[in-house]
């Protein structure tokens, strides 16, 4: 993104906008921070510019990146659908990607204020891949992988920066504590922050499978969050 230095009248409207903080008032210009910008095009959509002093200019690879993880109105170009992860993994109860004694995983990298570089994704990547695991072929993160064995991403974007990153895959609910030992050491090894998302099943009486889990390491599961049904749709077949 780039702001037409000739339309900006310095009011400062549009600072608080960028959620990664790459607005700056530099005397009376707002001035774009051109690598730290994920190019989420919120202060052009969002931001009340009395001038329209905002210009997307051509987004070509490897930045285009930039755009399709953080944008919430691009289509990923493999998944079809706005967004950084698949919608599967949100209402497993219904698709049935999960089966009983399998755990979804979803690691999210970065998000506001931070964002994430591919370098950092890249680490956790092939951290988790340690482990053996398959990574989601619909996924967005899958698709920039060199190597989705390994984990390896494409070396042309590990410098872009996104606003968040969704790196997906299944694990049996045994591997769970090594996913656990892999997740906390590589944590110590990148540049930003990350949540790790857990799906599974509900169990026959409606509890959640990953409750137990969690607890181990100390953490709770809002038994309400992200237990998506599906619209209406019935749960999926055992
Ligand atoms: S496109 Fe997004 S990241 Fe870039 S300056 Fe605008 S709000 Fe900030
Ligand atoms: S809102 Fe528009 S006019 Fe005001 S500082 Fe930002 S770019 Fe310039």
């Amino acid at each position: 993104m780039l702001v037409d230095q000739d339309l900006c009248i310095g009011c400062g409207e549009c600072v608080p906008y960028c959620p990664v903080g790459a607005i700056s008032m530099q005397g009376d210009l707002a001035v774009i921070d051109f690598d730290e910008c994920v190019e989420c095009a919120n202060c052009q959509r969002c931001a009340p510019c009395p001038t329209e002093a905002f210009v997307q200019q051509e987004l070509v690879w490897p930045r285009v990146i930039r755009s399709i993880m953080s944008n919430v109105l691009v289509v990923a170009p493999n998944t079809g659908i706005p967004g950084r992860g698949t919608e599967e993994m949100k209402t497993n109860d219904v698709t049935g990607r999960f089966k009983r004694g399998w755990l979804g995983v979803g690691i999210e990298m970065g998000r506001p204020i931070v964002g994430a570089r591919f370098r950092d994704v890249q680490k956790v990547a092939m951290a988790v891949a340690e482990l053996g695991v398959e990574f989601e072929a619909m996924n967005p993160v899958t698709a920039v992988m060199a190597d989705p064995r390994t984990g390896k991403m494409n070396p042309e974007i590990l410098d872009e920066k996104v606003y968040s990153a969704i790196i997906e895959f299944a694990i049996p609910e045994d591997k769970f504590p090594d996913l656990m030992t892999i997740v906390e050491r590589v944590s110590e090894e990148v540049d930003t922050v990350f949540s790790l998302e857990i799906s599974a099943r509900c169990l026959p009486g409606g509890d959640l499978a990953t409750t137990p889990l969690l607890e181990k390491y100390g953490c709770w599961a809002a038994p309400n969050g992200k237990t998506c049904l599906g619209l209406g749709k019935p749960p999926a077949k055992e």
